[in-house]
């Protein structure tokens, strides 16, 4: 078997040819900057990747695919198995469209354009929210009015899921135990970024909610806010509804606190003395000290805590800070292990932590194409 994963968002669109059975990638990349000159659309984006890969001898007609993943952001209330895509499955995905209008738009057109380029092939949607369809209702919901959340579907359904799960795994593989023996914590720190709890193999919470939006300080949203100042800044500074949401999804996090959102600039501007980047930096480690402490008590007995994804798998310094001063809490670092590049999981707790903490890179790509191995 051989899949293609489709992962299209707004401005970019991520593919990877993968072996499910084997685990091994045959190639991956990213079209960027979609919507702009030498790539006006989707469609051009995807003759793209077609080019390239046939540029490196890999024809889309002969590689002897069997089906297309694509990563779908929002299944809402519906969607969480892997779901063969008909007519009538883009048609319900885009009713759903209201509640993720920022992620499932550019996702359906990567999925019309996939469909058109390879009509013969089963193309399967697997769902960012699926591995938390079972969330606990005491963590799903938000404490308003019942019938208006009911009406209009606002619940917390949490995202990176595919990630969460495949990293949760791993976890369990790698420490060579049952994965529903386990209570684990999983911090995917990238660009987006999410916490998960997860007890016995069963997701009990995850930081972001009915959108992509809450939890953690991210790259460029603001995760957790007071949604009082939402109200304040439409009402009393005469900011659009969309200017609002653009400035929370695209100027906040470590871009509005500091100018930039990749931590690597970050660390390069705190050498340099900048105030801001050390105070953005300080606020990103505070919330995401708030959660782990907030999911040890969820989780009553916590054995395992990975981090993964960019920052999760590459930044020592977030590792550390983010766990400084936690023995009483049963968490101990050992500076030297967590110092270790590597593209591996490993461990870098003391043999005495009582909590293990990993670091295990997590594989998106991978994940999806077993679970569209899994339906074809
Ligand atoms: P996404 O897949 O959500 O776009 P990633 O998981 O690639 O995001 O994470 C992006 C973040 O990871 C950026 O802030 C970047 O600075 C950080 N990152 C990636 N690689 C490294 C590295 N080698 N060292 C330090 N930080 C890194």
């Amino acid at each position: 078997m051989t899949v293609l994963v489709i992962n299209s968002g707004s401005s970019s669109l991520k593919y990877a040819v993968v072996n499910p059975a084997t685990g091994q990638s045959l190639a991956d990349g990213i079209v960027e900057e979609i919507g702009s000159g030498p790539v006006p659309d989707h469609e051009a984006a995807l003759r793209i990747v077609h080019e390239v890969l046939a540029s490196q001898g890999m024809h889309l007609d002969t590689l002897g695919l069997t089906a297309v993943g694509h990563r779908v952001v929002h299944g809402g209330t519906i969607f969480y198995r892997p779901t063969v895509i008909d007519d009538a499955l883009v048609a319900k995905l885009e009713e759903l469209s209201p509640l993720a209008p920022l992620h499932n738009p550019p996702a359906i057109l990567g999925i019309e354009v996939a469909r058109k380029l390879l009509p013969d092939l089963p193309h399967i949607a697997v769902f960012d929210t699926a591995f938390f369809h079972r969330l606990p209702e005491a963590a799903a919901t938000y404490a308003i009015d019942r019938e208006i959340a009911q009406r209009w579907q606002v619940r917390r359904y949490g995202f990176h899921g595919t990630s969460h799960e495949y990293v949760s795994r791993q976890a369990a593989a790698f420490l060579d135990q049952p994965y529903d023996s386990l209570n684990q914590i999983v911090l995917h720190l990238g660009s987006g970024a999410s916490v998960s709890a997860i007890a016995g193999g069963c997701p009990v919470d995850t930081s972001m909610g009915m959108t992509p939006m809450e939890g953690l300080v991210m790259g460029t949203r603001s995760g957790d806010v007071d949604p009082g100042l939402i109200m304040y800044l439409w009402r009393t500074a005469g900011m659009s509804v969309e200017a609002i949401e653009t400035m929370l999804n695209r100027h906040s996090g470590m871009l509005g606190l500091a100018g930039q959102n990749d931590f690597r600039k970050v660390h390069e501007l705190i050498e340099c003395g900048d105030e801001n980047a050390q105070s953005a930096y300080d606020v990103y480690i505070h919330r995401l000290r708030k959660y782990i402490g907030g999911y040890l008590a969820v989780l009553g007995r916590t054995d395992v805590l990975s981090f993964t994804a960019g920052v999760g798998e590459n930044n020592a310094a977030v590792r550390r800070d983010a766990l400084a001063g936690l023995i009483g809490l049963g968490i101990e670092i050992d500076e030297e292990l967590n110092a270790v590049r590597s593209g591996q999981a490993r461990r870098i707790s003391t043999p005495d932590s009582r909590v293990t903490v990993l670091v295990v890179p997590t594989n998106e790509e991978l994940a999806i194409a077993r679970a569209v191995a899994a339906v074809t």
